[in-house]
């Protein structure tokens, strides 16, 4: 399941792609492109709008709910994506997936704590973010958990 949201949904987006989501979230895009983009690459335009749903090349879903993690569970039961959930596999700045890398490759990138107490690191190869399992994680495992009931 591809995506490409509104500017409306910022927060929605980044959100799904922490749920493993492929979704293109480009600001400053006109509505022109956003339709382009969903008819190029095959992807559901989540919108806002509805005047961009009346545009027949675009397959498309208007966001109901105001609330972002509202929005969240709304999109998650309208395409069925809870089985296709993988958390933690996509990178939320930019939506490229991460690789797993030795923690001895990035060393010096990384704080010395976590250098000693992490066995898993990953790297986002497009945007070069490095991702660990740390409070940050775990606060958000516990988001994922309480938005979608366990
Ligand atoms: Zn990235």
């Amino acid at each position: 399941m591809r995506f490409v949201v509104d500017v409306m949904l910022g927060r929605l987006a980044r959100w799904l792609r922490l749920l493993g989501f492929d979704v293109v979230y480009r600001p400053e895009a006109h509505d022109e492109q956003l339709i382009a983009i969903a008819e190029a690459e095959e992807r559901t335009l989540l919108t806002k709008d509805a005047r961009l749903l009346r545009d027949r090349r675009v397959n498309g879903y208007l966001v109901k709910s105001t609330r972002w993690d509202d929005q969240l569970r709304e999109v998650i039961a309208e395409f069925h994506l809870r089985d296709l959930i993988r958390a933690f596999t996509r990178c939320p700045e930019c939506n490229a997936l991460l690789v797993a890398v030795e923690k001895e490759a990035v060393r010096s990138r990384l704080p010395q704590k976590v250098y000693e107490e992490q066995t898993g690191v990953s790297l986002c190869p497009n945007c070069s973010h490095l991702y660990w399992a740390g409070t940050h994680v775990e606060r958000m495992s516990r988001k994922i958990k309480e938005l979608l009931g366990g």
